[in-house]
């Protein structure tokens, strides 16, 4: 290609991999890819982004109109955190955060010390229940045994994964999801300790262990890019 790719002045990406059979196309805030088969020549895949041009520019669209996670972290500020709802409250002296009930106790700072200070306390209070969910989720598929280790994880793109050695990682920012949609994730990643894949297969273990995973999916979906 002589010129740069591109739909309502975003890049399109394409990702080759020998294992696709089918072109797919997925469009992310600031962010075209096209995943494609080793084999299918350029020409083809333009045709087929170009087909979808209009329907790219309107994804696009509709992220650039919506909210990204603007927090406030200033007194008065609230936080959604583990289904809980904490209110932010600076206080002079303070040197750490703390949590006194549904109070988030802040040092006075900037929002730019704020915000990693809140993330770095975010990260290390929802380890545990992270763990105590994919604990229980692996339980109710019965993958307890091939459960390898729970982690935080702060990917970009990915809310959780599951490698060879059952090691599973959640986004620290699913704290600010809904319970269900974090519990989603949970149960998304455990039912990938049985089948490594996304299969029917796969999505019929997910379903037996939550029959609205659909919903929770859709939200992930449709806000993610705001928590
Ligand atoms: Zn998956």
């Amino acid at each position: 290609m002589t010129e740069p790719w591109a739909i309502s002045g975003v890049t399109v990406r394409v990702r080759r991999s020998p294992r696709r059979r089918t072109v797919g196309l997925q469009v992310r805030p600031g962010e075209i890819t096209l995943y494609a088969p080793a084999r299918v020549p350029l020409v083809t895949l333009r045709q087929i982004v170009d087909a979808r041009r209009e329907w790219i520019a309107h994804h696009l669209e509709q992220y650039a109109s919506r909210p990204v996670s603007t927090w406030n972290f200033g007194d008065g500020g609230t936080l959604p955190f583990l289904g809980e709802t904490l209110h932010l409250r600076t206080v002079p002296g303070l040197r750490f955060i703390r949590r006194e009930n549904s109070e988030l106790l802040l040092p006075p700072g900037t929002p730019e010390d704020t915000g990693p200070r809140v993330e770095r306390w975010t990260r290390r209070m929802c380890l545990p229940i992270y763990q105590q969910l994919v604990n229980g989720a692996a339980a109710r598929l019965n993958a307890i045994e091939k459960l390898g280790r729970v982690q935080i994880s702060t990917a970009q793109y990915r809310w959780g994964s599951c490698n060879a050695q059952g090691d599973i990682r959640l986004h620290w920012k699913l704290s600010r999801a809904p319970l269900e949609v974090l519990e989603y994730v949970a149960v998304h990643e455990a039912a990938h300790l049985l089948e490594f894949n996304h299969s029917r297969r796969y999505w019929a273990l997910v379903e037996r262990a939550l029959p609205d995973y659909r919903e929770q999916r859709d939200w992930l979906k449709e806000h993610g890019h705001t928590l």
